[in-house]
């Protein structure tokens, strides 16, 4: 595969990964009263990771960015965008 737009539109970076979403459990401690507070730490579950193309519909980011064949990035600073990404063949 290849990415039709491999750099950032907004810095000109280039992509260091795609944009994932791992669900988590922020820990509390619980009073007895109820009362509650978080602890500071945060439990992953990987299991649960979705990328960006995946969670687009959900994420309402429009239909663009969960069409067929894109792809979600992210540079170094943290800016986001979408790529089609390009079928290349192999070569042997
Ligand atoms: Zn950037």
């Amino acid at each position: 595969m290849r990415l039709l737009t491999p750099s950032c539109p907004k810095c000109g970076q280039q992509a260091v990964g795609t944009g994932e979403w791992v669900p988590a459990t922020a820990l509390i401690e619980l009073g007895p009263g109820g009362e509650y507070r978080h602890t500071g730490q945060t439990s992953l579950h990987w299991n649960g990771m979705l990328s960006d193309h995946d969670l687009a519909p959900c994420l309402d980011l429009g239909s663009e960015d969960a069409a067929p064949g894109s792809v979600g990035l992210v540079c170094h600073s943290g800016h986001q965008w979408t790529s089609a990404e390009i079928e290349t063949s192999v070569e042997r």
